[in-house]
């Protein structure tokens, strides 16, 4: 009895630990798919700002670190993050805050600087974390890809962009800045 008893406990353990992975999966994918406001062709995944997700059953808790501070673009994904995982059958969705280590421009994905280029925006450039001396690296043209390029004001579209103009083709363009 004591075996078949304990099996049977084993078994609804796994049960629960199955039940519990696949709703961190589901919660995770819902999150990861939420668009930055500004960029809409990012995920909050892509620009690095998604930092842990956490489900238990209908309960998730979702850590974001925002990429500024006073980002008003955070407000909108916290609600976007809320509407997506109720409409995904979260009943119980808490949405963190954590400004600790600060967010650079250096979590952001290649994929994300890829899908940024695409758009019409520069990427950004160099290594934030390389401290107080930054490298001054050439942006390139998201439109010709030439290098000849040249900062007009240091906001562009938002705070998070500068408004560069592209010496080849003579566009102007976004640069999302490096921070
Ligand atoms: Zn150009």
């Amino acid at each position: 009895m004591v075996t078949a008893r304990s099996s049977l406990n084993e078994r609804s353990e796994t049960k629960r630990a199955e039940a519990m992975s696949s709703a961190a999966s589901r919660a995770r994918a819902v999150a990861s798919a939420v668009k930055d406001p500004e960029v809409p062709v990012l995920t909050i995944e892509d620009l690095g700002v998604l930092r842990d997700v956490r489900a238990d059953a209908d309960r998730v808790t979702v850590t974001i670190t925002p990429t500024y501070s006073g980002c008003p673009a955070m407000d909108v994904i916290r609600d976007d993050l809320v509407l997506a995982l109720s409409a995904a059958g979260f009943a119980d969705v808490e949405v963190r805050l954590t400004l600790s280590p600060a967010w650079t421009t250096d979590w952001m994905t290649d994929a994300g600087k890829q899908k940024l280029s695409e758009y019409g925006i520069a990427p950004p450039t160099g290594r934030a974390a390389l401290g107080p001396i930054k490298l001054s690296l050439g942006v390139k043209c998201p439109r010709c890809g030439s290098l000849d390029t040249r900062e007009v004001s240091r906001f562009g579209s938002t705070s998070c962009k500068a408004l560069y103009e592209c010496r080849s083709c003579l566009e102007p363009f976004d640069h999302f800045k490096v921070h």
